[in-house]
C-alpha cells in the first residue's frame, strides 16, 4: 500500500477490462481501445485525466520481459495498471462464472445459467487478485470506484483492508428481481461483497428496488430512503443513469473526414432512394436479435408497399464466441437473415444488409447520422448506449428510435416508440409507424431526448457518482462523531457521580430490551428489574420510563419500581407509584371509529400483523409479518394515512415496525415536561431508539446526555449499538457487575 499519508487523493477506477486492450500483431504488441459500452465510458473519463485505472488488458504475457514492457507502457502512457489473468483463470472466471452464470441470471435467462463450484472459486480468486493489485497502489484517502458484475466481491475486500476508505460500486447490467437473484447459490456472498461499498449505483430505480429487496430478504438488512445500515455504517443505494460523451460525438460529427464519409454514403442513399434502418448490437442473446428479425419479417409480409424502399443495416459485433449459447444464437441469426433475404429479396435489393464485425466509432457515427430508424430492441439491457448515441447524432432532430421497454435506457428516452420485443405484431407496427412518421413528429420526439442527453452526459454521470461518494462519507462521519466512545463514557460517568439531582429518561422497547415478536413477550427480566430498582432507589436519581406502551402494561410490569412512568408516548403520566395516572389532555376518541376498519384491512392483507388499540391511539404492528411485505404495505399505509388525516389534529408516526396514529401534541417531549420543567437538574440522561424518541431529544437542554440506541441520523448527541450496551452503561452507573 502507498503509505505516504501526504500524497494527494486519487480516484482509482477498477473494472474487468481496462479502457485499452493489448493485441499481439505480426509487428509486435498493439494497444487499442477496448470494445463495449463500459469501455466507451471509461475512455471518456480517462480523457478528463483525473483517474487511474486497474483492470485486465486482455492479454497474457509470454514472459517476464514482455510483462514488464506492458506494465511500463500502460502505467506511463495510459494511467492503466494491468491485472494479468491467466488463460486458465479467464476460462473459469470470465467465460465461466461471469458469462455463464451472472450474465444470464441478471438478464433473466436463468435457464442458461451454469452453477459450477470451480467457476465460483475462480471468481473469488480473480477478485482477490484484483484486490492485491489495487492494494499495491492504494492510499487510505483514495476514492475507489469498482465497476460491474465481474468484481462484486472487491468492495468488501478493500473495506477489510482499508476500513475507512471511500468505495463506490456501479453495476452496468440490470439487477434482477429478488425472486431471480435468489436462485444463485452464492447470493449472500455476492450481496455481502457489494455491501463493502459506501455507495452502490444502478442505472434505474427498478434495479435499486430489486437490490434493496434482495438485501432485505436474504440478509435481513432494512432500508430507509435507499440507505442501509450495516455494522454502524450507512450505505446508500441510488440510481445514476449513465450518459454518453455527447460533446465528443458532436465534435466528431463535424470533422472533415467524417463529413466526407457522410457525403459519400448520402450520395449512395439518394441514388437508391431507400430509407435506412439500423441496428448495432453485440451478438448476444440478451439483445433480442432473432425476435427482432421475426418482427421485421412480419413487417415485410404486411407491407409490400415498403419493399425495395429501405435497407436494414444490421451490425452484429462478435462477442463471447467461446460460450456455447453465443454460437447457437449466431447460427439462429444467420438462418433467419438467410430466410428473410431469400423470401423478400429481389434483383438489386436485399432487405437486410448483415455485417458480422465491429466498426470503429468514426465509421459507426456516419451510419447513426444517416439512418432514418434505429432498432434498439434488447430483451434485457442494463442501459444501452447505442440508443443514446443514435439520438445524440441527430443534429437536425430527424430520425426515429424504436426502443424496447426492457432496456434501462427506456426510463430516460420515453419519447421513443416503445415496444415489447416478444410481440412481433407490436414490433412490425412500430416499424411501419417509424417509416411513415412525419418530420414534424420526428422532431417533436427526438428534440427533448437529445437535449436530455447533452445535459446528462457521461461526465455529469461520473462527477455525480464521485461527489455522492464524498457526501456519503460526510454523512457517515456525522454519525461516527456521535458514537459514545470510551472517552465520552468516562466523562458521562464522572458527571453522573459529581451530580446531586439527576433526571434519567429511559425508553423501554429497543432501548432497555430487544424487540420481541409479540409485544407482550418483551416484559422485563430479573436483571433489568434489579437494574431499574438500583437506579430508582438512589435518592439523587429521578428515573422516568418513557414508553409508547399502554399504561396497563407499564403498570403491570413496572408499577412497583419507585420511578415515574410515561405511557402511550406521553398521553398518560404517573409521577411515582403513589400517584394516580394523569391524562395529559382531555382527548376525544371518536376518530378511532373511522380509523379502525382501515387498519383492520391491513391486518388481513399482511399476515402476521396486528392492530393494537391504546386509550388515545391506535397502532398497526408488522414485526411478525414477512419483512418485505411489511415494509411495502407500511409505506403504503403511512402515505395513505398522512393523506387521509391531513386536515385533522391527528398525527401518524412510523416507528420501529409499527405505524401509530395519535392525537397531535402528544409526544414523549411533552410527556416528560412535568419533570423537565422542575429545572433543578444538574445531570440529565435520555436514551431512546426510534423516531418517537426524537421529540424528547429535541427539547433537552444542551448539557443533557442524549443517546440513540442504534446507528443513524438523530437529534441525540451520541449513539450506542444495542439494548445490551444501554444496560452495560447503566450497570456502570450503579456499579452492578454482571
Ligand atoms: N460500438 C462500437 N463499434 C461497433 C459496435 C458498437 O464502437 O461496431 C460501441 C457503441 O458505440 C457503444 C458500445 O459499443 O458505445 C455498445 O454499448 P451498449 O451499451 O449499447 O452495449 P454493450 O455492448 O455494453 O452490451
Amino acid at each position: 500500500m502507498d503509505k505516504n499519508k501526504k500524497s494527494r487523493s486519487k480516484i482509482i477506477i477498477v473494472s474487468n477490462r481496462l479502457p485499452v486492450t493489448i493485441n499481439k500483431k505480426k509487428d509486435g504488441l498493439k494497444i487499442q481501445q477496448s470494445p463495449g459500452g463500459l469501455a466507451t465510458c471509461l475512455d471518456s473519463i480517462q480523457e478528463e485525466g483525473k483517474a487511474i485505472f486497474v483492470g485486465w488488458p486482455g492479454y497474457w504475457p509470454s514472459n517476464d520481459k514482455e510483462k514488464k514492457f506492458i506494465e511500463n507502457n500502460l502505467i506511463n502512457h495510459h494511467q492503466c495498471y494491468p491485472v494479468f489473468i491467466s488463460p486458465a483463470e479467464i476460462g473459469k472466471y470470465y467465460y465461466g462464472f461471469t458469462n455463464r452464470t451472472l450474465w444470464p441470471l441478471f438478464h433473466y435467462f436463468s435457464t442458461y445459467c451454469a452453477y459450477e463450484e470451480s467457476e465460483w472459486e475462480a471468481y473469488k480468486g480473480v477478485n482477490q487478485k484484483f484486490f492485491q493489485e489495487v492494494f499495491k497502489i492504494a492510499s487510505p484517502q483514495d476514492i475507489f470506484w469498482v465497476h460491474d458484475y465481474h468484481l462484486m466481491l472487491l468492495p468488501s475486500l478493500i473495506r477489510e483492508a482499508l476500513p475507512q476508505s471511500s468505495i463506490g460500486f456501479f453495476l452496468h447490467i440490470p439487477f434482477p428481481s429478488s425472486e431471480v437473484f435468489r436462485m444463485l447459490p452464492w447470493r449472500k456472498e455476492i450481496l455481502e461483497g457489494l455491501l463493502g461499498a459506501d455507495l452502490i449505483g444502478f442505472h434505474t430505480y427498478e434495479y435499486v428496488r430489486h437490490f434493496l429487496s434482495s438485501v432485505l430478504r436474504l440478509l435481513e438488512y432494512e432500508h430507509e430512503f435507499g440507505a442501509i445500515h450495516v455494522d454502524n455504517r450507512i450505505i446508500k443505494v441510488e440510481n445514476f443513469p449513465m450518459g454518453i460523451d455527447s460533446l465528443r460525438l458532436e465534435k466528431l460529427l463535424q470533422q472533415p473526414s467524417i463529413q466526407k464519409e457522410i457525403k459519400k454514403l448520402e450520395k449512395k442513399i439518394w441514388t437508391e432512394k431507400r430509407k435506412i434502418i439500423l441496428s448495432v448490437d453485440r451478438l448476444d442473446y440478451s439483445k433480442g436479435i432473432p425476435q427482432r428479425l421475426k418482427g421485421v419479417e412480419l413487417f415485410l409480409e404486411k407491407n409490400s408497399n415498403w419493399h425495395d424502399r429501405f435497407t436494414y443495416i444490421m451490425l452484429c459485433v462478435p462477442s463471447r464466441t467461446k460460450v456455447r449459447q453465443y454460437s447457437l444464437i449466431k447460427e439462429e441469426v444467420d438462418q433467419l437473415v438467410g430466410r428473410i433475404n431469400g423470401r423478400f429479396g429481389r434483383p438489386g435489393w436485399i432487405p437486410i444488409h448483415y455485417m458480422y464485425r465491429s466498426l470503429p466509432f468514426d465509421k459507426l457515427l456516419p451510419l447513426y447520422y444517416l439512418s432514418d430508424v434505429a432498432l434498439v430492441t434488447p430483451l434485457r439491457d442494463g442501459m444501452n448506449l447505442v440508443a443514446k448515441e443514435f439520438v445524440a447524432s441527430k443534429r437536425d432532430n430527424r430520425g426515429v428510435l424504436v426502443l424496447s421497454e426492457t432496456a434501462g435506457v427506456a426510463s430516460e428516452l420515453g419519447e421513443a416508440l416503445l415496444v415489447n420485443v416478444n410481440n412481433k405484431e407490436d414490433l412490425a407496427a412500430a416499424l411501419t409507424k417509424a417509416l411513415d412518421m412525419s418530420e414534424k413528429e420526428q422532431i417533436r420526439r427526438i428534440e427533448p431526448m437529445r437535449k436530455r442527453l447533452f445535459e446528462n452526459d457521461v461526465f455529469h454521470w461520473a462527477r455525480s457518482f464521485v461527489e455522492r461518494i464524498k457526501e456519503v462519507k460526510k454523512i457517515q462521519a456525522q454519525c461516527e462523531h456521535q458514537k459514545l466512545n470510551e472517552k465520552w463514557k468516562k466523562k458521562l460517568i464522572s458527571d453522573f457521580r459529581k451530580s446531586k439531582n439527576r433526571l434519567l429518561l429511559l425508553d423501554y422497547d429497543g432501548t432497555l430490551v430487544t424487540f420481541a415478536i409479540k409485544p407482550e413477550q418483551a416484559k422485563p427480566d430479573v436483571g433489568l428489574k434489579r437494574l431499574l430498582y438500583s437506579l430508582a432507589r438512589d435518592p439523587h436519581n429521578n428515573l422516568v420510563i418513557v414508553s409508547g406502551r399502554d399504561r396497563r402494561t407499564l403498570e403491570q410490569w413496572l408499577g412497583k419500581v419507585p420511578c415515574g412512568l410515561v405511557a402511550e408516548h406521553g398521553a398518560w403520566i404517573k409521577k411515582d407509584p403513589r400517584h394516580e395516572w394523569e391524562k395529559q389532555k382531555r382527548l376525544s376518541n371518536d376518530w378511532k371509529k373511522q380509523l379502525r376498519p382501515i387498519l383492520k384491512v391491513y391486518e388481513v392483507r399482511v399476515p402476521g400483523s396486528l392492530v393494537e388499540e391504546k386509550e388515545y391511539g391506535i397502532a398497526w404492528h408488522y414485526r411478525k409479518a414477512n419483512p418485505e411485505l411489511g415494509q411495502l404495505r407500511s409505506s403504503e399505509l403511512f402515505d395513505y394515512l398522512n393523506e387521509f388525516l391531513a386536515n385533522t389534529d391527528l398525527q401518524v408516526m412510523h416507528g420501529n415496525k409499527v405505524i401509530e396514529v395519535r392525537v397531535s401534541g402528544i409526544n414523549k417531549g411533552n410527556g416528560v415536561m412535568p419533570w423537565l420543567s422542575e429545572n433543578k437538574w444538574d445531570f440529565i440522561l435520555a436514551l431512546g431508539d426510534d423516531w418517537t424518541d426524537e421529540d424528547l431529544f429535541k427539547i433537552l437542554p444542551k448539557m443533557a446526555y442524549s443517546i440513540k440506541v442504534s446507528y443513524g441520523p438523530s437529534e441525540a448527541r451520541f449513539y450506542l449499538e444495542s439494548p445490551q450496551s444501554t444496560r452495560n452503561l447503566l450497570r456502570e452507573l450503579v456499579r452492578i457487575h454482571k
